[in-house]
């Protein structure tokens, strides 16, 4: 396994497998899979690995139809299982059906190109040489649909919406949003040709590909997605209201929206998603100085020294309220006032509870989660609005390249992000999750130059962690973890290469630089 490790590890969203698992696994299973052989002293295997990788993550919802594997020949432990499947050249690419008996050693992949959209599209012609006999459980039907079954639609009212992808006969757009949405419920996703002339007259279509949308409440319209990109489709689609990741068994005991699990009702605040809103900022705040630092009795040595640099980028860099910022300015001058190498937490909370409170300055103990809301109690609210905080945060540094003056972070692009790690790593509640962030920290933040750079760096990790909790047990049903800006806060921000998304990065910069600035921070508690 450590051999293994090395090309591919259990962060990767591939499934490794050893000669104790493999046929277990790919035989007799309910979906098909695509395995690669490899051997970690092959270069071209080496090199292969992030094409790989990439493909796993891009199909990484179509888990329940097809499956991405990979099994290291050079693994001692490997030796005997790769010479029963006849494994000669590295890498050799196997498919083994849905339901495939143990007699069978899967089919080898020997087509000329390895790019991910050639393997991508064969995993989807694979999927369709599978007959009705041996259909990948949980697989929608993936053949267009007939017109007679699309127009019956016309204002006939349902439970769920139903989209229809209308293409060429050669697109796989069609096929590549089935299976993007099949982990979700709450809708229906249909292909059909552009050369069923009827069904593009009577839905208005005139260029394709396209998408039209049966609503449940029997309306229908075309879909409108600003570019026709799969990625813009998939995205517009997993965000109606109503649409939901199926939840994993072991989650479907989560309460329902509304209800914060005690049975009384979270009263529900409407708000838009293209805002910041000040009440999270402030929450957060609270939170972190009444209750998260105050499980520590006394502060001293790294601990102190983190408290007072994070209170220092915080003073300098919040764009908040006058009687927030000047409680934290005063609370720096405190500390720094202070030659005590160790100070009791108490005196701390007395300090932003009584003794600020009487000269006017005031941090709400109220906790009130607008834009962070979620659908239970326990969920997003706190680590929400940590992120956000050090987004705002990194986008200020960046905003306003003085503000950190005379305070011994000056001209340090990593001022932000080295005080956030710091903060995570002693005090965020949540062990795992600093572990985890230390990880990338020590991975990439030495390649932090600038303070632009910086933004782009917590955006980046951010992506990472959501793209690891999707589908976890903190996803909040109604707010579904995805690679953000979604295209309908920042079309720009995407695009598309040789059949993969990719982030206009310029664009990223500057849409953050607009969505975490001063003047899109909402002061109201509602929209
Ligand atoms: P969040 O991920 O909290 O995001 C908040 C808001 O930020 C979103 O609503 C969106 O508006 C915006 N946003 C989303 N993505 C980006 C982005 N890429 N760039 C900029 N803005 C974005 N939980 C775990 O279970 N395991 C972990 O290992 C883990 N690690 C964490 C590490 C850190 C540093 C933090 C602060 C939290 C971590 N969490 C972890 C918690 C988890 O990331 C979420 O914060 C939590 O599940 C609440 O999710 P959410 O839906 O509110 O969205």
């Amino acid at each position: 396994q450590a051999r293994s490790a090395r090309l591919y590890t259990e962060e990767d969203p591939v499934v490794i497998l050893s000669s104790d698992s493999l046929k277990q696994t790919v035989f007799n299973s309910s979906s098909a899979w695509l395995l690669q052989f490899y051997s970690s002293w092959c270069g071209h295997c080496i090199q292969y690995s992030p094409t790989w990788k990439a493909l796993a993550g891009d199909v990484k919802d179509w888990a329940q139809a097809i499956r991405i594997g990979v099994l290291d020949c050079a693994h001692e432990k490997n030796f005997d299982i790769c010479k029963e499947f006849g494994i000669h050249f590295y890498p050799t690419f196997r498919y083994f059906k849905a339901h495939d008996t143990s007699n069978d050693f899967g089919k080898t992949y020997r087509g000329a190109d390895r790019e991910l959209q050639t393997v991508r599209q064969l995993m989807v012609n694979f999927l369709q040489n599978h007959t009705k006999h041996d259909w990948p459980v949980g697989c929608p039907p993936l053949d267009p649909a007939r017109s007679e079954d699309i127009l019956s639609l016309m204002g006939k009212k349902t439970e769920f919406y139903t989209a229809v992808i209308v293409e060429d006969k050669d697109s796989y757009i069609g096929r590549e949003v089935i299976l993007d949405l099949m982990p979700y419920e709450g809708l229906v996703v249909k292909r059909a040709l552009s050369s069923d002339k009827l069904l593009m007259e009577k839905l208005g279509i005139s260029s394709v590909p396209s998408a039209y949308l049966f609503y449940p409440n029997g309306k229908h319209t075309v879909m409108n997605v600003q570019k026709r990109l799969r990625f813009f489709f998939s995205s517009f689609l997993k965000l109606l209201p109503g649409v939901h990741r199926k939840q994993s068994t072991s989650s479907q005991q989560r309460p329902q929206p509304g209800n914060n699990g005690q049975g009384t009702q979270v009263e529900w605040k409407e708000f838009e998603k293209s805002k910041v809103y000040m009440a999270d900022l402030e929450s957060g705040l609270h939170y972190l100085l009444r209750v998260e630092l105050a499980t520590h009795r006394t502060l001293e040595g790294e601990e102190l020294k983190t408290f007072k640099d994070f209170v220092t980028v915080v003073a300098k860099l919040f764009p908040g309220r006058q009687s927030v910022v000047k409680l934290l300015e005063t609370l720096l001058e405190w500390l720094v006032s202070l030659p005590l190498e160790k100070i009791p937490y108490d005196a701390i909370l007395d300090l932003v509870n009584n003794k600020m409170r009487i000269s006017g300055l005031y941090l709400s103990e109220q906790v009130q989660w607008v834009g962070c809301q979620g659908s239970s109690v326990a969920l997003r609210g706190y680590p929400c609005s940590l992120w956000t905080l050090f987004h705002v945060l990194t986008v200020q540094a960046a905003n306003r390249p003085d503000a950190l003056a005379n305070t011994g972070f000056e001209d340090d692009p990593l001022a932000v992000l080295q005080t956030m790690r710091r903060y995570i790593g002693t005090f965020f509640g949540c062990q795992e999750c600093g572990k985890h962030f230390e990880e990338m920290a020590q991975e990439s933040l030495n390649q932090v130059k600038s303070v632009d750079d910086a933004v782009l760096w917590l955006w980046r990790k951010h992506n990472q962690v959501n793209a690891r909790l999707t589908g976890s047990m903190s996803e909040d049903p109604m707010f579904p973890k995805t690679q953000w800006p979604t295209p309908d806060l920042c079309p720009t921000c995407h695009e598309e290469q040789e059949g993969l998304h990719v982030w206009n990065e310029q664009m990223v910069l500057a849409f953050l630089k607009q969505h975490y600035g001063a003047s899109n921070i909402s002061p109201k508690h509602s929209s």
